[in-house]
């Protein structure tokens, strides 16, 4: 039997011990990160830890001070241009960190305090390229939450987020109008024939 020789041992006693974990889920559009998000903050708070839901101020698509999911959650948020320090409650939910600059020393910072980070975003663009801000959560990140949204082609595994037109800026805040997920299968092939000449 393998023994462990050296253990480290826990100095606080099991109930005051804090959370001190970063999250990350990630997925592309339509997979329900939201609110996986919502759903994360609302057991910390039946647990009795406080929280503060953020969002980028330019995701504006369904509402200016709310978080809403496609599912129909909708809970009021502080808008914020960027990380700072993430003080004053115990539990951070951040949405859409894919338009935010890159805050890992701040949620690394944040957890060695013992506040809880919880942050939700797209992984890549619509050209598949991965956003930086979520790359890096995800390589400091204690646990990272992969969904899954559905295609068209009826996959359980869309990975990719579709531009229903070509072209755009990387950055364009829609929803239904102007994306849809799809597996990498379904992906590829369209990003094939858009490549081709007309
Ligand atoms: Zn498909």
């Amino acid at each position: 039997m393998i023994q462990t020789q050296y253990r480290t041992r826990c100095l606080l006693p099991r109930t005051e011990r804090p959370v001190r974990e970063v999250t990350l889920i990630t997925a592309a559009m339509f997979a329900g990160k939201t609110t996986e998000l919502l759903e994360r903050c609302f057991r910390h708070q039946l647990a009795g830890r406080t929280v503060r839901l953020l969002k980028p101020v330019t995701d504006d698509r369904y509402s200016a001070s709310h978080v809403v999911s496609h599912r129909g959650l909708r809970v009021e948020c502080e808008t914020i241009e960027r990380i700072g320090r993430l003080d004053g409650a115990d539990v951070f939910g951040i949405d859409e960190v894919n338009l935010l600059p890159p805050f890992t020393d701040e949620a690394l910072d944040a957890a060695a305090r013992g506040v809880t980070v919880i942050a939700a975003g797209l992984m890549r663009d619509a050209e598949g390229v991965p956003f930086e801000t979520t790359l890096q959560l995800a390589g400091i990140a204690d646990e990272v939450v992969t969904l899954y949204a559905v295609c068209r082609c009826g996959s359980m595994r869309a990975t990719h987020t579709l531009r229903k037109c070509a072209g755009g800026p990387r950055i364009q805040v829609g929803g239904a109008e102007l994306y849809e997920p799809a597996c990498r299968a379904c992906w590829d092939l369209a990003m094939e024939n858009r490549r081709e000449p007309a």
